[in-house]
């Protein structure tokens, strides 16, 4: 099974200074999935991606990418093996416009999108390629944030919470902005809070809750089972 996955989480731990919040976290991405990490607040989902980024720098335990090993490389190792992260706060700048904030990231890999192609996937963004960061709509930029991180050339794509606080026709708009991605061959891991729209986009699901993965749910048992999931989720 390990020989199919293009990622293999094993036993991941991961620390904030002392505290020690990720107790062996276990999961699998096979290429072209998109797997969400489902949970409550605080469950150790954000760290996870972090700790596989390689921005959580305490960490132990095995990251393997396409059979390398992650664990003891610096982020921008990691990032050159063709992961990128999308953080929760976007990270887009807001002094700069929205074709400065294109053109900013840097190609780690061949395959990295084309300004033009990024406005294709994103063509709400071509309208605003003057505005500043600051003026642009929570779903704006957040289209921005992803098109940034499509600009690298990774095909491996982390994505913090990418539909929070934005309109349902805005999470509908990234829903098929993800299921585009993955047409192309991108692969994703995905965290989330809103499991409708994790069951409209996501192959498979893994629960998380107090640093460790707890469950595993196929997109079919995520449709059938609302009721297990709001239990999981505490809504
Ligand atoms: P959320 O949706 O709230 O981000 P999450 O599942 O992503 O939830 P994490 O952000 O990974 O959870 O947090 C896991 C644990 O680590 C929580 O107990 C949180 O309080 C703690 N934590 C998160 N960030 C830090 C930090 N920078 N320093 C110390 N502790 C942190």
């Amino acid at each position: 099974e390990a020989g199919t996955a293009e990622l293999a989480v094993r036993d991941l731990h991961g620390w904030y200074d002392e505290s020690h919040v990720l107790h062996g976290i276990n999961f699998d991405v096979r290429p072209g999935e998109v797997v969400t990490l489902l949970g409550r607040n605080g469950a150790g989902k954000t760290t996870t991606l972090k700790a596989i980024m390689g921005i959580l720098s305490k960490r132990t335990g095995s990251v393997r990418f396409m059979g390398r090993e992650l664990i003891g490389l610096p982020a921008r190792a990691i990032a050159r093996a063709g992961i990128a992260f999308c953080p929760e706060e976007r990270g887009i700048f807001s002094s700069l416009s929205v074709e400065e904030n294109l053109m900013l990231p840097p190609t780690i890999r061949d395959g990295g999108l084309s300004r033009d192609d990024v406005l294709g996937i994103f063509p709400n963004l071509r309208e605003r390629l003057q505005s500043q960061g600051t003026k642009l709509s929570g779903g704006e930029q957040q289209m921005l944030a992803i098109g940034r991180i499509l600009r690298t050339g990774a095909k491996f794509l982390l994505l913090d919470e990418p539909t929070e606080g934005l309109a349902p026709v805005i999470v509908q708009q990234i829903g098929a902005t993800l299921r585009t991605l993955k047409q192309r061959g991108f692969t994703i891991v995905l965290v989330e809070q809103n499991f409708h729209f994790a069951a409209s986009v996501a192959d498979r699901h893994y629960v998380v809750e107090q640093g460790r993965v707890i469950d595993e749910i196929s997109d079919a048992e995520l449709a059938a089972n609302t009721e297990k999931l709001h239990a999981y989720l505490g809504v």
